[in-house]
């Protein structure tokens, strides 16, 4: 979060475009923070993108084979995204999917321990200690709630790295 991975979906999919491939963008309905059909960055430039309510709708959605899906916020859909992706695998349509690997509390957050086995390639982004001002590692939720997805933007969650996370949690990250 705050650390580009839209900018960068996007980016894959103006790139996809000029180059001929059919591109459908999705992200989870139960993500209420942006605009309910578009990718958005947080500097505010949006493409249009497919809500659903469900992972299991996403294939359905899809281009043909050589096509490309994109996915943001795939944390909301937690471990009901790994079907459909390998769906989308086996049809030889091409997925990129963005989200957040660590939940508030540092420890690996569905579907991320899978798919990060699985891809091909992986780039990790990070933003900015809120502490320190290092490259970030984890997410700080601010206030209350111990569930894992909590929809908030910059009022809830705060980006610190590794060091300040454990600090600020008094343990470590993972136990
Ligand atoms: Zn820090």
């Amino acid at each position: 979060m705050f650390a580009g991975k839209t900018t960068l979906l996007i980016a894959r999919m103006k790139e996809a475009s000029r180059a001929g491939t059919r591109v459908v963008a999705c992200r989870p309905r139960a993500d209420t923070r942006s605009q309910p059909d578009a990718l958005t960055t947080h500097d505010g430039v949006s493409l249009p993108a497919v809500t659903v309510d469900d992972a299991g709708g996403i294939p359905g959605l899809a281009p043909g084979p050589g096509g490309l899906v994109v996915i943001d916020e795939a944390h909301f859909f937690a471990d009901g995204l790994i079907e459909p992706v390998r769906l989308l695998l086996a049809r030889g349509v091409s997925v990129v999917v963005g989200g957040v690997d660590t939940d508030h509390r540092g420890r690996p957050f569905p579907p991320f321990p899978w798919l990060l086995w699985e891809a091909d390639r992986v780039v990790k982004v990070r933003g900015v200690c809120a502490e320190c001002g290092g490259p970030s590692a984890r997410s700080h939720r601010l206030g209350a709630g111990d569930g894992a997805i909590a929809v908030g933007g910059a009022e809830s969650y705060r980006a610190l790295c590794r060091a300040c996370f454990e600090r600020v949690m008094g343990s470590p990250a993972l136990h």
